[in-house]
């Protein structure tokens, strides 16, 4: 099949959008590529389409569990095979996962970063035939990007095991700088990169200055129609500014990574159904998440990144309609920025003393400990030792960049099942209440393999086609497992701590510069650029961010309150005097013609910017062709 014909078949689309076309053809001809498109640009298609019109297996590394687990779903549901494997995953289950790439023609493998390395993985793997290795989320090698993660180094392993297999880097936000390092780390043979204008006309962005926020809020949501999320910095805020809204009539719901899964389930589908009009979130909220008409983003605190704010600002409009992203600004903001930094890189000392605590905690002797693993509770261990949160949390994961342990914090095991009967026998089993038939028939629709590997569900698809609730679908999952018919494992979420090193002592731990000193100096730059996008009157907004990115050549977005505010000023100064005139002649508080502002000496042109500021300021008014001041 060719490109197109994989498209039609498997998606049902007829076109690629943007620059799909020239990364597959890019890619399919073998050449290490790194492709550059905006959230929502439809990167996924760019190595599924490639890898269905190729022999051998697609390894996929992306950092998000969750995600993996959709896409996996996603192209089980459209009759591709794909597995995954990732870190909590049973030895068994993973065994079982890549041996059904090797015989069972699979042609896709998600796996996180971290697992790229290990033995089993290597060992494997190599019996497979490899068509390409796509790299999602890209920026995450490079420790200049936003969201380093020490774990895409390893994937070089993979590349000298596979020298001859081309690499697909893919990737939504990169400086310059990024889109360089990118390359250079995973070892292209040479730049090869292909990118699209980042611009979006349909959004216009806003920075209010304020000193109160809440109201400002509740002002802009009142003078605006549908869809919106409000960005808070942290998760009690997310409440807090959640109940302001439902006080004031607004309906709204709140989100963050620390609900349960049920709840956070409830909270997106009253958003997505329009039921709450408006999502108050952390960051934690958003990635994945496809809502075509939200026509509003607002950040009440700064984001910690440009990087960040371009991608949760993005939300917004993506049905090309117009949308707003605004960001409030108070005088306070640079010190809870400043806060921010010192918050996210404690003193040296305080993380040495972290790292004995920790120890303690786990009764651990100088010398043990190498791979040993603990669940942990930030809480229990911050009222123990009288230790701040926001500090201990960060300095845990300083140290895991230190590579003294691995702190993993929201460690999602997604659930699985896998029938142990046969199908025959599962048929012979009938006679199960109605709804346990229902549900072991939209399982038997919807996913593959599900005889021969566990296969990662999703709860909250099945419980939207069948119409039973989790908790009834939890309960026929653990009677059928019961009854011998299939194996569960119900999802979970804990932290954990692995050591992965021998015990030291807190003062001999190792800062080296890269984890610690220079990381600390790019958190700092990336929180002074947020700085400058709030502070800055006279660059517009859009093409401030564009530059950010690299994009130097584009036009002013003529709509960012920036834009707005020098057009409104350019024209007062010039068209000042004209003004004067026209409340002159308006000042006898009669209707008047407008064709009498010729008599002035205006414009045509003249004529009608100078009416379009005057009805903005409202100082006049128009009807049927008739001005009234
Ligand atoms: P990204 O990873 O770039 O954020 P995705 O790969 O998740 O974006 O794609 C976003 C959406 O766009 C998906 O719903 C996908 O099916 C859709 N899409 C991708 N390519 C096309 C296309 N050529 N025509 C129509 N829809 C597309
Ligand atoms: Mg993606």
């Amino acid at each position: 099949m060719t490109y197109d014909e994989i498209l039609k078949h498997y998606w049902g689309y007829d076109d690629f959008r943007g620059i799909q076309r020239e990364i597959i053809e890019s890619i399919g001809a073998g050449h290490d590529t790194l492709g550059l498109m905006p959230t929502g640009g439809g990167k996924s298609i760019t190595f599924q389409v490639p890898a269905l019109a190729q022999e051998g297996l697609c390894i996929v590394v992306t950092p998000l569990i969750a995600l993996m687990k959709d896409q996996v779903a996603n192209l089980r549901s459209r009759g591709i095979k794909a597995a995954a494997v990732y870190s909590g995953m049973r030895t068994s289950e993973i065994v079982t996962a890549l041996e059904n790439c090797i015989f069972g023609d699979y042609k896709f493998l998600y796996i996180s970063p971290e697992r790229t390395s290990s033995e089993l993985f290597l060992k494997k793997i190599q019996r497979v035939k490899i068509s390409f290795i796509t790299v999602d989320e890209a920026h995450c090698i490079s420790q200049w990007g936003h969201d380093f993660r020490p774990a895409y180094r390893e994937i070089r392993q993979l590349r000298g095991i596979f020298p001859s297999v081309p690499v697909l880097a893919l990737t939504a936000t990169a400086t310059p700088e990024v889109v360089k390092d990118i390359q250079q780390q995973l070892g292209f043979a040479r730049e090869n990169c292909f990118s699209m204008s980042f611009g979006r006309k349909n959004l216009v962005y806003v920075v209010r200055h304020t000193e109160n926020k809440p109201q400002e809020l509740l002002h802009i949501l009142n003078r605006m129609s549908g869809s919106a999320i409000v960005y808070t910095l942290n998760r009690k805020k997310t409440k807090e500014v959640c109940d302001i809204l439902l006080e004031n009539g607004i309906t709204a719901e709140y989100y963050h990574a620390g609900l349960s899964p049920e709840s956070k389930d409830a909270k997106e589908e009253a958003w997505k159904s329009g039921r709450a009009r408006v999502m108050v979130s952390t960051n934690a909220f958003g990635m994945g998440i496809d809502k075509p008409d939200v026509r509003l983003v607002v950040h009440v605190d700064l984001p910690s990144s440009i990087e960040a704010y371009f991608q949760e600002a993005g939300r917004a409009g993506r049905d090309g309609k117009d949308a707003y992203a605004v960001t409030l600004f108070s005088r306070v903001d640079r010190q809870v920025v400043a806060r921010r930094l010192s918050d996210n890189y404690p003193s040296q000392d305080f993380i040495r003393e972290i790292y004995d605590e920790i120890c303690y905690y786990y009764s651990m002797a100088l010398g043990d400990g190498l791979n040993c693993t603990f669940e942990f509770s930030l809480g229990d261990f911050c009222k123990d030792y009288r230790r701040p949160t926001l500090q201990t949390d960060s300095a845990l994961r300083i140290l895991t960049r230190m590579g003294y342990l691995e702190y993993v914090e929201e460690m999602e095991y997604s659930s699985r099942v896998r029938f142990i009967v046969g199908k025959d026998a599962l048929y012979r089993f009938r006679g199960l209440p109605a709804d346990y038939e229902l549900l072991i028939n939209a399982l038997l629709r919807n996913y593959s393999g599900l005889f021969s590997d566990y296969v990662f569900i999703d709860e909250r698809y099945l419980s939207r086609i069948t119409k039973l609730s989790r908790h009834r679908m939890y309960e026929i999952f653990v009677s059928l497992s019961n009854r011998g018919l299939v194996s569960y494992a119900p999802s979970k979420k804990c932290p954990i701590i692995t050591f992965t090193r021998h015990r030291v002592l807190g003062s001999e731990l190792r800062f080296a510069r890269e984890v610690y000193d220079e990381r600390k100096a790019i958190f700092g730059e990336r929180l002074k650029a947020v700085i400058n996008y709030a502070t800055s009157d006279s660059k517009c907004r859009s093409r401030l961010l564009l530059e950010y990115f690299g994009e130097k050549d584009s036009d002013d977005c003529r709509r960012c309150d920036v834009c707005v505010s020098k057009r409104v000023q350019g024209k007062v100064i010039q068209l000042g005097s004209k003004e004067q005139a026209v409340i002159q002649l308006l000042s006898d508080g009669k209707p008047h013609d407008i064709d009498e502002l010729s008599a002035l000496g205006l414009t045509d042109s003249e004529r009608k910017q100078l009416l379009r500021i005057l009805c903005d300021e409202e100082k006049i008014r128009i009807a049927d062709g008739k001005i009234t001041i």
